[in-house]
């Protein structure tokens, strides 16, 4: 099967120069991965990754010979980053493995483009194309594309204990690019090899967990890691799947519903404190977990869902949750509660609701403590308990008191 890429990234002057500095002197370079595979795919391309029969000390040198920016971001493992036009594009040497030992590989720098595919993890995503577009295949990823199939490259036990990420990585592309059942030789070896996880460091976990649970197939990807016992192992939580499944459900309706914030705040089914865990195990960033905290707050906020239900939500309360919870957590918190709720995409108060958060204005409150100290409230913690007061009253009059009706509730006067 020959096959051809036509994506304009292939046309950008900055990766054609990129090109013109690499294939000098007999070498040839390659686009591989992610960038191929996802064209193939239809996909957008995220980041261009380019191999190359250069060694990294000779793509140094071509790239100061054709005045491009290089840094040696890698150098010891091939990796040179030249930037051309402010783009970014990272330059690994071709390489083939000596001997692995769990994450680090002893790795030599090669000219053969098969052993280069052959070291990496799926037959997807060891693909390349030349700067014409012509697709190079080494171990026949270009069926397995077709058929949306994440194959291990080799045995894929050996491959496993190379690399006990391919265990997350296995999953978390089937999650992105996959259909159908999971490669069945692919979900024996993770199984029977799932305790080599424990040697992980959580930042890698964290990352490839991070894309899985937003991806297309999160639901039923999860669902094989749980089946397979591998679930348990990485998010410290068994998992709420149903919730996670409606909410995975809602993608088509709600693209905000693709936050990894929000799906492993759904996924988590305990309290803030699990919460704390989740973010501690996967070392989420300080915004990730106040987004997953926010969004749990926020789900408890609409009063009177619960029970109000179908009535549609009342602007009064749309107002009160992007008041309080601020836009992004009010949608986070609305998804939160509508994937909870058990009634799906169909649900007839929750859409009209997002509607509503996505465009309604917030209410800024008109009071603040200088008006206060102004109107001869003593400095100190008066302000804030006056402040408060007054705010709680604003609310309750679902935001109509006007300034002086406000400060009268809260000088008391
Ligand atoms: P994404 O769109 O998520 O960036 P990607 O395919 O570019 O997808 P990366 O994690 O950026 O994935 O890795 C780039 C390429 O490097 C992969 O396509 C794969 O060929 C190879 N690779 C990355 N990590 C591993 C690994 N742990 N084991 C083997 N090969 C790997
Ligand atoms: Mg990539």
């Amino acid at each position: 099967m020959t096959a051809r890429i036509t994506a304009d990234w292939l046309h950008e002057p900055a990766l054609q120069a990129v090109f013109d500095a690499l294939e000098t002197d007999g070498d040839t370079a390659r686009v591989v991965g992610g960038a191929v595979r996802n064209t193939l795919l239809g996909l957008p391309a995220t980041d261009i990754d380019i191999s190359t029969t250069a060694e990294p000390s000779a793509v140094m040198e071509k790239a100061a010979a054709h005045g491009l920016k290089a840094v040696p971001t890698g150098f010891d493992h091939g990796t040179v980053t030249l930037v051309t036009r402010g783009t970014p594009y990272e330059v690994t040497s071709l390489r083939e493995d000596v001997e692995t030992h769990g994450r680090s590989a002893t790795v030599r720098f090669g000219r053969s483009w098969q052993h280069d595919a052959e070291r990496r993890d799926f037959t997807m995503n060891a693909l390349y194309c030349d700067r014409h577009g012509i697709v190079y295949d080494p171990v026949g990823g270009l069926p397995d594309l077709q058929a949306r199939h994440v194959r291990f490259i080799g045995d894929p036990r050996l491959r496993i204990a190379e690399d006990y990420l391919r265990i997350l990585r296995f999953f978390r592309f089937h999650a992105q690019y996959g259909a159908g059942d999971l490669d069945a030789a692919g979900i024996a070896a993770v199984t029977e090899l799932r305790d080599g996880l424990a040697g992980l460091s959580a930042e890698r976990i964290g990352m490839e967990m991070r894309k899985l649970v937003s991806a297309p197939r999160a639901a039923e990807t999860i669902q094989a890691m749980r089946d397979a016992g591998i679930v348990s192992r990485v998010l410290a939580t068994h998992g709420g799947l149903r919730p996670f499944q409606d909410l995975r459900a809602l993608d088509p309706l709600a693209p905000e519903a693709c936050s990894p914030a929000l799906a492993l705040a759904v996924l988590s089914d305990g309290g803030e404190a699990d919460l704390d865990d989740m973010a501690d195990h996967l070392r989420l960033s300080n915004a990730e977990r106040k987004r997953m905290k926010a969004a749990r707050s926020a789900s408890d906020i609409p009063r009177g869902w619960g029970e109000a239900r179908p009535a549609p939500v009342s602007d009064t309360e749309i107002r009160r949750l992007l008041f309080l919870a601020g836009r992004e957590a009010a949608i986070d918190g609305l998804l939160h509660a509508w994937a909870n709720a058990g009634t799906g995409p169909e649900d007839p108060v929750f859409l009209p609701a997002l509607e509503r958060l996505r465009e309604a204005e917030i209410p800024v409150f008109p009071l603040t403590g200088k008006d206060l100290l102004a109107a001869g409230v003593p400095a100190g913690p008066h302000v804030g308990e006056a402040l408060a007061r007054a705010q709680a009253a604003w609310i309750d009059s679902d935001f109509s008191l006007d300034r002086d009706a406000l400060l009268a509730v809260a000088t008391g006067a």
